[in-house]
């Protein structure tokens, strides 16, 4: 009788269709993951450009910089 364990825990089930079943949450965990990632990268190279003034301006600054 066929055993289905799962490659991302320790899980067994033996219907193939409940492991594939499973094995999604896990892929939506790793996408998530990946998605994660492939956004703090994105960030991290708009850090450069966009890193100052975001935020901070609008409780303070005013009057500091912006003299009229
Ligand atoms: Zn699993």
């Amino acid at each position: 009788m066929a055993i289905y364990s799962c490659p991302h825990c320790e899980r067994v089930f033996s219907h193939r269709a409940s492991l594939r079943n499973h094995v999604k949450t896990h892929d939506d965990i790793i996408d998530k993951v990946l998605r994660e990632i492939a956004e703090e990268v994105e960030h991290e190279q708009e850090e450069d450009v966009n890193y100052e003034g975001e935020g901070e301006g609008e409780d303070k600054g005013e009057g500091s910089d912006n003299d009229e």
